[in-house]
């Protein structure tokens, strides 16, 4: 760490982002998620361990079995390659997204893009995308909120892998109703035909990372990854904070 760095933290010691308490640990490897939550909030962090759907994500009741494609992205494959989360929506990582997505606190993001981009990198992207794309907003949900909480999340993990972000090609065109208001059809209709490619000789052959904030049943990102396929790109991986685990 740089002499300046040091001196803030002496000034400023570093404190949770979730609880606030003082991080009573000597810093800071960005990535790291011990350097921006407390031991005692990481205890809650629940992760997703294998098996898991090599798929979806999902991970499996059973461990005496190995990871592989679940019955539902057999059946209905999505358009994405894989859509990993490194720890189930519930405890400390929900208060977290909830505080990024609805209290304004966009420094969560800040936080846990590097370890997002450590987590895709190790856990299942083969290479380095060749663009990072955040789930777009509808332009009237971005004014009422401020700021689209996929979009920092996007930034923080493009600027820890040193890619290329990208969030113009790909737009909400059609304003949704919230999914965790809604049942699973209505969830899958909700989403359908919502994205629309702006750009689509800026995906044409490219690996694309999608990054979102919660996986809840897929619909969102799925819908993404057809219209990213469709408009020619080689293959979208997805990465979210967190993911339900229903
Ligand atoms: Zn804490
Ligand atoms: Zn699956």
């Amino acid at each position: 760490m740089n002499p300046l760095n040091q001196l803030a933290h002496i000034i400023y010691p570093p404190r949770c982002i979730l609880c606030n308490d003082f991080l009573w640990r000597a810093p800071f490897d960005a990535g790291d998620v011990s350097s921006s939550v407390c031991q005692s909030c990481l205890r809650g962090f629940n992760a997703i361990e294998a098996p898991f759907c090599t798929i979806c994500g999902k991970p499996f009741n059973s461990d005496a079995i190995e990871n592989h494609p679940c019955e539902d992205c057999l059946r209905t494959p999505p358009y994405f390659q894989a859509a990993y989360a490194p720890y189930r929506y519930e405890g400390p990582i929900l208060e977290a997204v909830l505080k990024l997505k609805y209290g304004g606190k966009t420094f969560v993001a800040d936080a846990m893009g590097p370890y997002l981009a450590d987590f895709a990198r190790m856990r299942f992207m083969p290479e380095k995308p060749h663009i990072i794309m955040p789930v777009p907003l509808h332009p009237k949900r971005l004014r009422e909120r401020g700021f689209n909480q996929s979009l920092l999340l996007a930034k923080a993990v493009t600027a820890k892998l040193n890619g290329k972000l990208d969030f113009l090609s790909l737009i909400r065109a059609k304003k949704t109703i919230p999914q965790t208001t809604l049942s699973k059809n209505e969830r899958k209709t909700n989403v359908q035909d919502a994205f629309v490619l702006k750009n689509p000789s800026g995906v044409l052959k490219k690996n694309i990372l999608l990054v979102d904030d919660v996986f809840t049943t897929g619909n969102t990102l799925n819908e993404c990854a057809k219209v990213l396929m469709q408009g020619g790109a080689e293959a979208v991986f997805c990465v979210t904070l967190a993911r339900a685990v229903l």
